[in-house]
């Protein structure tokens, strides 16, 4: 799939809606955004999931202002068509694609492998000092940063933004992992489509990531920032379903409350039950850690049909989205301790 390149906008384009100006782009896009230092550049990805606008709503903001930021800025806006189609922001993927943001690695199949690799392209053409890749959580929640590198640049990167960190040794074709080939590289998880922080935290750390002299990390600089290490992934086994309903006789595989995503970051006790199950009980489920081994059994057990955790476990990116629960995974959970 072809990406635009945009050196100039029509100004026409910034004095509608967020939607028309989309509408004005039609396709994957960069832009390119002249800084007062020319000699220097960085980056910025948005809306590789057709879902999640908050980022592509702090730059329209962004542009609409007309500021000259710090450097020069490239800004990639990716799922154009899968955003615009009805109803508008709410495909992560078109039905029948892959999901944009595990295309980041070979081989580059399809449209979506294609678009994703033209990214990596124009990455390495052009060689920016760091990347962001601006998302919204699938569920409700606080905004936080994920990396596969966990030094300093990637947490001077992450303060502009949150203080909490993901890092994770899980690789699975994400645009963030370009941070092994030297581009400093952080996902911002800014909170959920529909949660009133998540467009400030988009709006304002944007703002610092463009017009900030620096970004990367400073000399002695002590930056603010808690690191969690490889979370592990809640998965439903394949064919089997969930159900979001507070209604007692659902006979799915596993049930989660309509407002699971209340468990989002919060420390969970193991007296307290995350689901109910069905007949098959934790076999309808899977946890693999990074190295691949099952360790469900060892953090959850089944009492009296219901899902509790053996230990108290900090969970995030809960969704209550059955899509999103059964093509990727239910929730994240931290197995180890802070770090
Ligand atoms: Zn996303």
């Amino acid at each position: 799939m072809d990406l635009q390149i945009i050196e100039q906008i029509d100004s026409q384009a910034l004095q509608g809606s967020v939607e028309q100006f989309l509408e004005y782009l039609g396709h994957p896009t960069i832009i390119r955004l002249k800084g007062k230092n020319r000699r220097r550049r960085r980056m910025l990805c948005t809306l590789l999931h057709g879902n999640e606008p908050s980022g592509l709503q702090a730059i329209y903001h962004f542009l609409q202002q007309g500021l000259e930021p710090a450097v020069d800025i490239d800004i990639a806006i990716a799922s154009v068509q899968t955003a615009l189609t009805e109803p508008r922001f709410s495909y992560r993927m078109l039905p029948g694609k892959r999901d944009l943001n595990r295309c980041f690695q070979p081989p580059f199949n399809g449209d979506e492998g294609l678009l994703a690799n033209n990214i990596l392209e124009f990455i390495r053409e052009t060689r920016p000092e760091c990347l962001i890749d601006l998302h919204n959580t699938s569920g409700s929640g606080p905004a936080f940063a994920v990396a596969v590198l966990r030094d300093e640049n990637h947490l001077a990167l992450t303060s502009l933004w949150t203080n909490d960190l993901i890092v994770t040794d899980l690789r699975l074709g994400a645009l963030m992992e370009i941070s092994e080939q030297n581009v400093p590289t952080v996902t911002i998880e800014c909170g959920g489509a529909n949660d009133r922080p998540s467009l400030l935290i988009a709006k304002e750390g944007l703002q610092r990531y463009f017009q900030n002299e620096e970004v990367l990390a400073k000399p002695q600089e002590n930056y603010a920032v808690t690191c969690y290490r490889n979370p592990v992934r809640l998965e439903l086994k394949p064919g089997f379903q969930v159900a979001y309903t507070d209604d007692k006789y659902c006979d799915a595989d596993i049930t989660l409350s309509v407002d699971a995503d209340r468990l989002n970051y919060g420390s969970l006790p193991p007296d307290e039950p995350i689901a109910r199950l069905g007949p098959e009980g934790l076999r309808a489920l899977q946890a693999n850690n990074h190295l691949g081994e099952d360790v469900l059994e060892k953090h959850f057990c089944c009492r009296d049909q219901k899902l509790y955790a053996r230990h108290t476990l900090k969970l995030f990116m809960v969704t209550t989205n059955k899509n999103i629960a059964e093509k990727d995974c239910l929730l994240y959970f931290i197995e180890g301790g802070l770090e």
